[in-house]
């Protein structure tokens, strides 16, 4: 008899333990599989288990490993990592590989394309076609896994893949509960094990999911791409600001108590002539000054035809001197990537042939 399976990469543990439980199958299998594919990151299937003859053939059945496919890979100048990943019905997102003192931090895509339409980023000119399912978020993570381990495998050997982002192309927080349940699975001490801390989720501020966030999985870092705090300009940068103002979105986030050392991470792009002048680092210095904020400065990545362009270094520099002021840690993001289109912003799964950034960009209204 055909069953219908379920993808392996969609299961919680709980929920795993529980099918088998079912079954009268021994729900540590749950627990063996997690170490397998998650600790060890094997993509083989688990015919070497160490589970019983009912179990596979129950797991053979009932489950797919099928993950998805890495369609093309480019490699930048400073090692960072682009993958264009294909799913099963042929759609496409990127995921990020970055390097940072020996370290990985993976930016992955949570749907394809975005509905958020922010004016500055190259998803955004896709809009939303679909959101990505758990086991689409979690074949990113596999499948940048075993690149690293086949290609760089000094470097994987040290497990050195740790840090998650989702940065990716899409909106995170309107996308919640494959989040959600992606957050948990990469979290379980059975499989891959990473600290709460080590995974950060960045939202443009869609308010809903902001709640949730707060309300179910607090202790993964939140980030807040703010990039003004004069409403005109988050309007044109982030028009989901019209909806749900930055002002709303700081009383709500004021109402949280956050643990001693939990920041919350403002994302501040810097758009030469837009929101870069010293009058906007002290409007975003008055209006932080009471929070526990980090600010991350993102001197705006340019893009095929984009409408804005990147300030120069002092003027980045200056911008972060008078935050600095404000007692605000303000750390510069240095770009990475930038000659793959693997920066910031610059994800556009459309355009993937590389389109020439000489290209002048089109001038602002
Ligand atoms: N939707 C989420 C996550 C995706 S964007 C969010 O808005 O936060 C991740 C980060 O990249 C955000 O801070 C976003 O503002 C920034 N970004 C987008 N386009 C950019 C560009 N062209 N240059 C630099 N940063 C950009």
């Amino acid at each position: 008899m055909k069953y219908i399976k379920k993808s392996f990469y969609e299961m919680s543990i709980t929920e795993l333990a529980s099918d088998f439980a079912k079954e009268e199958i021994n729900p540590k299998a749950a627990s063996l599989l997690y170490r397998h594919f998650y600790k060890e990151k094997s993509t083989e299937a688990c015919a070497h288990h160490n589970l019983s003859k009912k179990a596979k053939a129950y797991l053979s059945d009932h489950y797919s490993f099928d993950l998805p496919i890495i369609n093309n890979v480019h490699i930048s100048e400073d090692l960072t990592v682009k993958f264009l990943i294909e799913f099963n019905d042929g759609e496409k997102v990127e995921s990020v590989l970055i390097p940072f003192q020996n370290k990985y931090t993976l930016c992955l895509s949570t749907q394809v394309g975005c509905a958020m339409k922010c004016s500055f980023c190259f998803t955004g000119t896709q809009g939303l076609k679909r959101q990505l399912s758990t086991s689409e978020i979690i074949g990113q993570f596999i499948l940048a896994w075993n690149w690293l381990k086949i290609n760089r495998p000094m470097e994987s050997k040290t497990q050195q893949l740790k840090n998650i982002v989702f940065m990716g192309q899409g909106e995170p927080l309107h996308n919640f509960d494959a989040v959600k349940k992606a957050c948990e699975i990469l979290l379980d001490q059975h499989g891959a094990s990473l600290g709460c801390q080590k995974i950060t989720i960045s939202t443009a501020g869609y308010l809903p999911g902001l709640k949730r966030w707060n309300e179910e999985m607090p202790g993964v870092n939140l980030a807040l791409s703010l990039h003004s705090v004069v409403e005109e300009k988050r309007n044109e940068l982030i028009p989901i600001n019209k909806r749900f103002p930055l002002n709303e979105i700081m009383d709500y986030i004021r109402t949280i108590p956050l643990a001693r050392k939990q920041y919350i991470i403002f994302e501040y792009l810097l758009i030469k002539d837009f929101n870069d002048s010293i009058e906007d680092a002290i409007a975003c210095g008055e209006y932080l000054k009471d929070v526990q904020a980090i600010i991350n400065l993102i001197p705006f990545n340019p893009f095929p035809g984009s409408l804005y362009q990147k300030p120069d270094a002092k003027t980045v520099l200056a911008f972060q001197q008078k935050i600095t002021e404000y007692n605000i840690p303000a750390l510069l993001r240095t770009t990475k990537g930038d000659d793959i289109l693997a920066a910031c912003g610059q994800l556009n799964t459309k355009i993937n042939s590389l389109t020439s950034l000489n290209s002048s960009p089109a001038k602002r209204l």
